[in-house]
């Protein structure tokens, strides 16, 4: 047990994480789900009058202090909390 969680199913640190992009190493700490996840980010984008489009350099940006939700059990934390280590 290298991460403090325990969960009633043994969740443990998984060696066979599937996610190896924007979810390397993340898994949800309660349910075990390897996500979808909702994340709070932050985009640039191209304001309109009528509405906005993407900016040039529009990438999202988070990190392990934004706020994340669970898709499959609706459990919120930080996304540093679904760290799968
Ligand atoms: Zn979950």
């Amino acid at each position: 047990m290298t991460n403090g969680i325990t969960t009633d199913s043994g969740l443990d640190r998984n060696e066979t994480n599937p996610n190896s992009n924007c979810l390397d190493g993340k898994r949800c700490p309660r349910c075990g789900s390897y996500g979808p996840f909702e994340v709070e980010v932050s985009m640039r984008v191209l304001l309109y009058d009528s509405g906005s489009d993407d900016a040039e350099d529009g990438s999202i940006e988070y990190d392990d202090d934004a706020f994340a939700v669970c898709y499959a059990c609706r459990c919120k934390g930080k996304f540093g909390d679904f760290n799968d280590r």
